[in-house]
Formats: C-alpha cells, sequence, structure tokens
C-alpha cells in the first residue's frame, strides 16, 4: 500500500469577478483535528476524507452554495468537482 502521492482535489471553489473567493480543498478534507476555519462546506469536509468529502459536495453542494451568495452576492461562478458552473 502506497501512502505518498496524495491527490489534492479542490471540491469547491467560489469565485467573484475578480477572483477565487473561497474553497474547500485537501486542506479541508485531509484535516487532523483542529478547528475547521470557516470553510465553505461549512466544516462538513473536515477531517471526511476525499471518497466522503467528494460523496458530501456532490449532495450538497447547492445548498453551501445558496449559503456563499447570500453572505456574499459578488459571487459569479463555482468549480464543483469535476464540473464549473457559472451564474
Ligand atoms: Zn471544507
Amino acid at each position: 500500500m502506497t501512502t505518498g502521492d496524495r491527490i489534492m482535489i479542490t471540491l469547491m471553489a467560489l469565485y467573484d469577478a475578480d477572483s477565487c473567493v473561497g474553497q474547500c480543498n485537501a486542506e479541508c478534507y485531509d484535516a487532523a483535528g483542529a478547528e475547521c476555519g470557516g470553510c465553505i462546506c461549512g466544516g462538513m469536509n473536515h477531517g471526511a476524507g476525499l471518497s466522503r468529502a467528494v460523496r458530501n459536495t456532490l449532495k450538497r453542494w447547492g445548498g453551501w452554495l445558496d449559503r456563499a451568495t447570500e453572505a456574499n452576492p459578488a459571487i459569479v461562478a463555482a468549480d464543483i468537482f469535476p464540473e464549473s458552473v457559472t451564474r
């Protein structure tokens, strides 16, 4: 079994017209302990591991996007692994 070569995937990323304003990636789903730093997933993927985090994201990204755009109406686009969504 190999434990090297971790796959780093961004599960969800949000953008305003200029730049990335938030993302959920390996730093979140691979986190060991510690607090969740206000990730856009609401902590749901925190420490969940890749496969569980992918399932969470596919199931719930719509709600996360709604919540994020409520807080920041400037968000115009989102990448949801493995696709891109533009509003
Ligand atoms: Zn997250």
